[in-house]
């Protein structure tokens, strides 16, 4: 019953394998972040294909700091009309300019969250505090933190907004991480790989399976069972996603 709420299924690094990949996941929910106007399409593709992929439709921040503002309208407003489970890949990163831009469209896509009551999945690079200071202006609920790596008074803040945090496996060695997880109720926490990337193993490809290494970690830091966690998240997802 392992849920991923963040990966990137339709990256070229699964074109060889993505059928096995799926099927060895052992996750009942891969939710599937678009981040691109083409990764958009391509999100709705695949789970077209795979029942257990979910829609996740989204623009990511290094997008909208360079997209024209009609492109990101325009790909908002064909959002607005698309069925999804959340609102995904969103949010700011400051390692990329047009931080203003960036706002900016990040208000719309929360907007857009809001009104179709469906949780949102946030990126939030360099750019932390700006993130937590834009949801908690916008009265934003079902927020999903995604790899947040915010200092400990922005995580105490996040969880005082009822926020979520999804833990990819990098948990296994990252001390912030660890910190993290510690300090949150078990109610908080979800589980992600956002694969290809945040690999757990250095210089290899990530994959929805190695989830459970962050279910494993999270039970050690915990002091609870597996099998405890994996329920936990499961009802944490299902929470949020009904
Ligand atoms: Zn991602």
């Amino acid at each position: 019953m392992f849920i991923d709420v963040h990966t990137h299924l339709t990256d070229k690094a699964f074109d060889l394998d993505r059928k096995e990949v799926i099927e060895r996941s052992q996750c009942v929910a891969l939710v599937n972040n678009g981040y691109t106007i083409k990764d958009n399409r391509e999100t709705q593709a695949l789970a077209k294909q795979f029942a257990l992929v979910k829609v996740a439709l989204g623009l990511h921040p290094s997008e909208t700091a360079v997209l024209s503002q009609k492109d990101i309208d325009g790909e908002i407003e064909w959002i607005a009309k698309q069925k999804c489970v959340a609102i995904g890949e969103i949010g700011l990163d400051f390692t990329y300019e047009g931080q203003e831009k960036q706002v900016v469209s990040f208000k719309k896509l929360i907007t857009l969250a809001l009104k179709k009551e469906i949780p949102m999945i946030i990126h939030s690079r360099k750019a932390e505090k700006e993130v937590l200071d834009v949801l908690e202006e916008m009265q934003a609920k079902k927020v999903i933190l995604h790899c947040f790596c915010g200092k400990l008074k922005l995580i105490e803040r996040a969880e005082k907004l009822g926020y979520t945090f999804s833990i990819p496996p990098i948990v296994n060695h990252s001390q912030q991480f660890q910190d993290l997880v510690k300090m949150v109720s078990i109610t908080r926490l979800l589980t992600e790989t956002d694969a290809p990337f945040l690999s757990p193993k250095k210089g290899e490809r990530n994959e929805p399976v190695y989830v459970e290494i962050s279910v494993k970690k999270i039970a050690e830091i915990k002091g609870m069972d597996p099998k405890e966690v994996e329920n936990s998240i499961f009802a944490n997802y299902q929470r949020l996603f009904s």
